[in-house]
């Protein structure tokens, strides 16, 4: 028997950040940039002031509160007026923006799980972004030839966990149907509980050993060359 008759998904929806790319280090690199921009010193305390309100907008994101673009200038809006800083927060949040377009690699095995699975199975892409960021991301990194559909948050006007992001992925992909789709995110709040509202399998990459949640997904991993074998 082949892999593909083998296989128990058809359809694989993946998260870009901190599933796929290593967000932490384009983040990391993206915040000393931008500081650096308006001449600070991006130390610990600062990156953890910075992180508060870029967390918090997020979630807010998750929340329908604000879309995933006002995130861009806001985050830095909030930094600059909380640290009184005679500074842009426009010009800073086209810095970061850039930045977080240039750094980050993906993480070690997961070009390899998207070789292992882009013959048998159809792949997208789900991404609470900015359509700007994300695309160019993809492009530096050479994934877009690897998914059949790309949804971003940002350019759809709806995100993770809403299942709609979800609904309008499955129409981009040609042939896929619930019942044979999964999605792999490390994001309990948006990855696994929009597929869970979508009506999907889940994958949860747990690289961190988190404390397994109440809506417990379909499957947990800790390392990306675990995912091949469940699908
Ligand atoms: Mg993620």
């Amino acid at each position: 028997m082949s892999q593909h008759e083998n296989s128990r998904y058809r359809t694989v929806l993946f998260d870009l950040d901190h599933t796929l790319l290593d967000s932490d280090a384009s983040i990391n690199e993206a915040f000393v940039a931008t500081m650096g921009s308006v001449g600070l010193d991006a130390g610990s305390a600062l990156r953890d002031h910075f992180d508060r309100i870029n967390n918090a907008l997020w979630r807010g994101v998750e929340r329908g509160e604000h879309s995933p673009n006002d995130v861009l200038t806001l985050r830095f809006q909030i930094l600059a007026d909380e640290l009184a800083l005679d500074a842009d927060p426009v010009a800073m949040g086209d810095t970061f923006a850039e930045a977080l377009i240039v750094y980050g690699d993906l993480y070690q095995g997961a070009r390899s799980l998207l070789d292992s699975l882009v013959g048998r199975c159809q792949l997208g892409l789900v991404t609470n972004g900015i359509g700007r960021i994300q695309r160019g991301r993809i492009e530096r990194l050479g994934i877009a030839s690897y998914f059949e559909a790309v949804t971003i948050s940002g350019e759809v006007g709806v995100a993770k966990p809403d299942a709609s992001i979800f609904d309008l992925t499955f129409d981009a992909l040609p042939g896929a149907n619930r019942e044979s789709a999964v999605m792999v995110g490390d994001s309990l709040g948006s990855d696994i509980l929009g597929a869970q509202n979508a009506g999907i399998d889940t994958v949860w990459f747990n690289q961190h050993n988190t404390a397994p949640p109440a809506n417990a997904p379909t499957h947990t991993v800790s390392a990306l060359a675990d995912i091949a074998p469940l699908i």
